[in-house]
């Protein structure tokens, strides 16, 4: 069986499928907050012998990082597989690599595809036990990784600073628009991630979403009930989110 929490990344079940699996999504708490290990036990949903699951953290498409700490104690409670997720952990404050080499059932899923840009390559890679890693070995396609994205993703590590500074300027201009939007009337949820999810004043999210693309401002709205009420809006330059804000004005105006 394959276990993922709700709202997440949206490939989970799709892949699922595609292998025939059984799945099982469990939800988050309303806020997107990660429930504890004593309220997985109690609400009885989550399975902690399922063969597979996955934590996005942080998550998508809330934003919201999750604490070592958390993730932790839910390691030590799975029985079988877990799989933290950490594409967007380049935004975020803290990371959890530490508890794949602690625990020899848990692998952390990197990609190059996000904070590298290098999505067109797609480059990934797992880090956890050997044990677990010759597992994946054995289930792999048999082919490798193209060698043009390995070659571009060794070329993206022989540069990390650029890199590290597009990280701070983008959370830099994260926390300019979570302050700019909260203070025009959006609830905007914390983010460790390279987007925002936001609940507008005043009009439904579908309704800003039309607004903002008739002034030519493009964010995401997804019609699943949980999220329905948001936009998310991925963090762009200043110049960008600078637009966004005016846009936001004048409809607000
Ligand atoms: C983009 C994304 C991935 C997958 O990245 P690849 O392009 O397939 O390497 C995995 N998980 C989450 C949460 C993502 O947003």
């Amino acid at each position: 069986m394959v276990q993922y929490f709700t709202p997440s990344y949206s490939l989970y079940p799709v892949l699922a499928d595609i292998h025939g699996a059984q799945r099982n999504a469990v939800p988050l708490k309303p806020d997107f907050s990660l429930p504890s290990v004593g309220e997985l036990k109690r609400g009885k949903a989550w399975d902690f012998r399922a063969a597979l699951s996955y934590v996005t953290t942080p998550n998508a498409p809330s934003g919201r990082g999750y604490p070592v700490a958390e993730l932790d104690a839910l390691c030590q409670a799975q029985k079988g597989v877990l799989v933290l997720d950490e594409a967007y952990v380049d935004f975020a404050r803290e990371n959890a690599l530490a508890l794949a080499l602690k625990h020899p059932h848990v692998l952390v899923a990197r990609t190059f595809s996000k904070a590298y840009s290098l999505c067109f390559q797609r480059v990934g890679y797992f880090v956890g036990h050997a044990q677990l890693v010759d597992a994946l070995h054995k289930i792999r396609d048999s082919y490798n990784v193209n060698g043009l994205g390995q070659v571009a993703a060794v070329a993206t590590l022989s540069d990390l600073p650029y890199y590290r500074r597009n990280f701070r300027r983008i959370i830099a201009t994260r926390e300019r628009l979570t302050a700019e939007l909260t203070a025009m009337g959006f609830q905007v949820l914390p983010s460790q991630t390279n987007f925002l999810l936001v609940k507008p004043p005043r009009f439904r999210a579908q309704k800003w979403l039309a607004k903002l693309r008739s002034r030519k401002v493009l964010v995401r709205w997804f019609s699943q009930p949980e999220i329905s009420g948001y936009l998310r809006i991925t963090i762009g330059t200043d110049a960008e989110m600078d637009a966004l804000l005016r846009a936001a004005r004048h409809i607000l105006g």
